[in-house]
């Protein structure tokens, strides 16, 4: 099988000591499958992932995959040969001028790490001589070693690589090897970007999408279907739990005090959220709450639904403000899908005047005298499932 070979750049789990190796066999298998049906050999070596992809492969589905997979640093098409200096000269040489088209680049520096310290040369001599052959090569190029246009990197190992350009990855940790958990998931701007925090430290995603139709639409419906499709390439393979929530809510608006509705609701979620998280496994829920930024996150009501919750809340979004949360949101691109115009419940539902500073005790015996048990029984009963 003729490959093109990629080398990724694993940070943080190379700082992994005793179970470094789970953390990249989680790593390898997700890779193998994303870039299924394509066959690929992939091998560790000293903080470096070494994937061989079927040539033949679309480079677009390529870049997808190592672009949005948590736990690469960067990534860069590289090249072996020998190790022999002259022939890394022109392999050097060669990628130069196929990948970089030298005519846009100005500068270059070239960096040598040599792992292989039996290997005959010292790093700065193979940067120099790999420096030298570029620059006879391409002799509108400069070496500029403070502000490089790109950096030609060589590495001596079991082979010596020939790394011309490095890719952005998304960093943290794969996604799996960090447990499981249920991530409540609106149609707004924070949950999607909560999300993609807490399955960039490893965390993988289930989602629970409360939906109260006909008081919320369709097509709100099928934003958050949309929002988890877009996730999905970070998350991989999250599953959405779609909970009818109207009967919940009317029952709330019918027996609870109009100032506290917002949060009884929040409890019931909370509630439905754990209950969906046991069955699925998931040790804990993740939320998109930003310390302050309404009523029903401020300090004494994340206290009151934490109070309510058997399972350990995350809040990724805590300490962040809206414009933060927002580029995140476009980076992603989950920000257009979230702005489009439709209501989700909690708007429509919420109280002129809500509590901004409950007494957790009080709450929570109200939402014990609720009553809500049955119509949480039945709304969980009737949870749509879907894979991505
Ligand atoms: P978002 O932009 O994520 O909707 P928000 O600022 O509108 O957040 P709230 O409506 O108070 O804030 O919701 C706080 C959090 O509760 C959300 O980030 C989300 O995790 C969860 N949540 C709210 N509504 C729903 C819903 N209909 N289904 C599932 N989770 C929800
Ligand atoms: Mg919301």
């Amino acid at each position: 099988m003729q490959t093109n070979l990629y080398v990724l750049r694993l940070g943080e789990i190379s700082l992994k000591k005793n179970n470094r190796s789970v953390f990249e066999q989680t790593l390898k298998h997700t890779l193998k499958f994303k870039l299924r049906p394509y066959s690929t050999i992939i091998r560790t070596s000293k903080g470096r992932m070494f994937v061989e992809i079927e040539e033949g492969t679309p480079q677009n589905k390529i870049d997808e995959v190592l672009s949005k997979t948590f736990g690469i640093v960067s990534y860069s098409q590289a090249v072996s040969c020998e190790k022999e200096l002259k022939a890394v000269c022109t392999m050097a040489v060669r990628i130069m001028s196929r990948d970089l088209r030298p005519s846009a680049i100005r500068t270059f520096k070239v960096e040598t790490v040599r792992s292989d310290k039996t290997f005959e040369h010292l790093s700065y001599d193979i940067s120099r001589e790999v420096g030298h052959a570029v620059l006879e090569a391409h002799p509108d190029l400069t070496v500029d070693v403070r502000n490089p246009g790109t950096v030609i990197r060589v590495e001596i190992r079991d082979k010596a690589y020939i790394i011309p350009y490095e890719k952005e990855g998304q960093k943290g940790l794969p996604v799996r090897a960090g447990g499981k958990a249920m991530l409540m998931l609106s149609g707004g701007i924070d949950s999607p970007v909560a999300a993609w925090y807490a399955a960039k430290r490893g965390i993988h995603l289930h989602a629970v999408y409360f939906h109260a139709y006909p008081y919320t639409s369709d097509e709100a419906k099928e934003k958050v279907i949309a929002l988890a499709r877009q996730l999905n390439p970070y998350l991989d393979g999250v599953v959405l739990h779609i909970i009818p929530f109207t009967d919940v809510q009317l029952r709330i608006k019918q027996v609870g005090l109009e100032e506290e509705q917002t949060l009884l609701m929040r409890a019931a979620m909370v509630k439905i959220a754990n209950a969906l998280a046991r069955a699925n496994e998931c040790t804990a829920l993740v939320t998109g709450e930003a310390l302050s930024q309404v009523a029903s996150q401020t300090l004494q009501s994340l206290s009151f639904t934490d109070h309510i919750s058997d399972l350990l809340i995350l809040r990724p979004l805590i300490g962040f403000d809206k414009e933060e949360i927002i580029t995140v949101a476009k980076r992603i691109g989950t920000f257009d899908i979230s702005i489009l115009p439709f209501e989700d419940c909690c708007t429509i539902f919420s109280p002129k005047h809500p509590l901004i500073k409950p007494d957790r005790e009080v709450v929570t015996r109200h939402y014990r005298e609720a009553g809500l048990g049955e119509a949480i029984e039945a709304a969980i009963e009737q949870e749509e499932i879907i894979t991505f």
